[in-house]
């Protein structure tokens, strides 16, 4: 646990929609759109290079699983979404951005969504 980490630290059951032993996954407190969830290993690592390799497949076969849910959850609102890739991208930061506040390691499941379907909050 790493003092000032808001991973570490997290206390939101409710936005809380994964968790085993090794990993939980929440939604995004700042959404690039809805749906957009985190998927957070429970030991901190600063990035995905630092991630030991017995926990890289376990990581993977829960991305998947989430990556379902997510495609599951927001189709519905894709109505202008032209294609199937409702998750359009994943993504994590090799390394942390110098001097991040949030320098965890953690994989991004943001749905994609036609340009300006959502309107800017
Ligand atoms: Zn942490």
């Amino acid at each position: 646990m790493v003092a000032g980490c808001v991973f570490c630290e997290y206390n939101d059951p409710k936005a809380v929609v994964y968790d085993d032993e090794r990993y939980f996954a929440i939604i995004d407190p700042e959404p690039i759109n809805p749906h957009h969830v985190l998927v957070i290993p429970k030991e901190h690592y600063e990035d995905f290079i630092q991630l030991p390799q017995d926990l890289l497949a376990h990581l993977f076969q829960v991305v998947q699983r989430l990556s379902r849910a997510v495609r599951t959850v927001s189709k519905p609102l894709a109505i202008m979404h032209l294609t199937d890739d409702d998750v359009a991208r994943m993504g994590y930061n090799l390394v942390a951005p110098p001097g991040s506040p949030a320098s965890r390691a953690k994989i991004n499941l943001p749905p994609g969504r036609a340009p300006g379907y959502y309107p800017p909050p």
